[in-house]
């Protein structure tokens, strides 16, 4: 697929079906649950400085199902506490939510469950009290230009910043053939120039990316990453790269009973880069746009992942 094609077909399944992400999304849920503390300190410390009577806040990746509005309602909480701290006589700001995603994102099935979504933040919060919160969808890729000029002040990305705009060209020969071939991604048998293509587009995609935030962020305004890292240099560990290994084995299992062709497994690449912490530092920095305040890795506990009662490995494979 080439990038045109990906941006439009790329999508997590939406609805609300044993398959959707909405029902399949619980490690990501912890993922952003675990980092929380980082996001609400910084956007509190946002609002202590800027004080602004509209805030815009954008959430970027945001998929469609219930990450979508927790992270909205915890965002919404954290303000409402800042505004009692440090100015409480004046009135409360205005919220507005600038949700992104793909354009194939399943936006209707967020859009359906506002009413209640503002039913409920009237009763959590005091009626009397409850700020203006205004949602709207900017569907486009982070990988170009999603909103007017500085417009934005908080900019929240979870689990999407490891999606690349593209699968790397330079893992197709002059012929059009995989060099990666049996693999979707970096894996143990890929020779060093497929991790190097993947490493590449990522530099491209994530300066393109602080590069177009730039525009979009006002002065003073702040964004947290939450995207799957890699602990150090090596590509192949337990982590990420096991998953896709993962998935190359069941694909080539269908390839051995004659379910698919070989040369579709071996074409066929997931679009994916876990950076190191090292790797984002020095793009940040040579970027040059903005100021890396803070960089936490956090491991995800495998244990907890499973709270519907499933094993790891079929928690696992359903993430896949
Ligand atoms: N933030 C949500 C969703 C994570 S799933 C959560 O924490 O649960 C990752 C999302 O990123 C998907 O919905 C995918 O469509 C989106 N995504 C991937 N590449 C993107 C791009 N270039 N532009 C916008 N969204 C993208």
């Amino acid at each position: 697929m080439d990038k045109r094609d990906l941006e439009r077909e790329f999508h997590m399944t939406g609805g609300v079906g044993k398959t959707s992400y909405a029902r399949n999304s619980s490690l990501q849920k912890k993922a952003s649950d675990d980092a929380k503390h980082i996001t609400l300190e910084i956007l509190q410390q946002l609002y202590k400085e800027t004080k602004p009577k509209s805030l815009v806040i954008a959430d970027l990746g945001c998929s469609s199902g219930p990450n979508t509005l927790s992270t909205i309602r915890d965002i919404i909480k954290a303000v409402i506490s800042a505004h009692r701290r440090e100015i409480p006589s004046q009135p409360l700001p205005e919220l507005n939510f600038f949700l992104n995603d793909l354009p194939g994102n399943d936006f209707n099935s967020i859009f359906k469950t506002l009413p209640d979504f503002h039913l409920e933040l009237k009763r959590d919060t005091n009626d009397d009290e409850s700020p203006s919160v205004f949602i709207a969808a900017y569907p486009g890729s982070f990988y170009g230009r999603l909103f007017p000029e500085k417009t934005v002040h908080f900019i929240y990305a979870s689990y999407s910043l490891h999606w690349l705009s593209k699968v790397p060209p330079a893992l197709y020969d002059d012929q059009g053939k995989s060099i990666n071939k049996g693999c979707v991604n970096i894996c143990s048998s890929s020779p060093e120039a497929v991790s190097k293509a993947y490493y590449s587009q990522f530099k491209e995609d994530f300066s393109s990316f602080l590069w177009f935030r730039s525009k979009e962020v006002v002065a003073g305004g702040r964004m947290v990453l939450i995207v799957l890292g890699r602990k150090g240099p090596d590509h192949v560990d337990r982590g990420n790269s096991f998953f896709w290994e993962l998935l190359a084995r069941s694909l080539a299992d269908l390839v051995a009973q004659g379910e698919t062709e070989e040369e579709k497994l071996d074409s066929y690449e997931m679009h994916f880069y876990a950076p190191s912490a090292a790797e984002i530092e020095d793009e940040v920095n040579k970027e040059g746009s903005f100021e890396l305040v803070k960089l936490e890795m956090l491991e995800v506990d495998k244990e907890k992942g499973n709270e519907d009662g499933i094993s790891y490995g079929k928690a696992a494979a359903k993430t896949v």
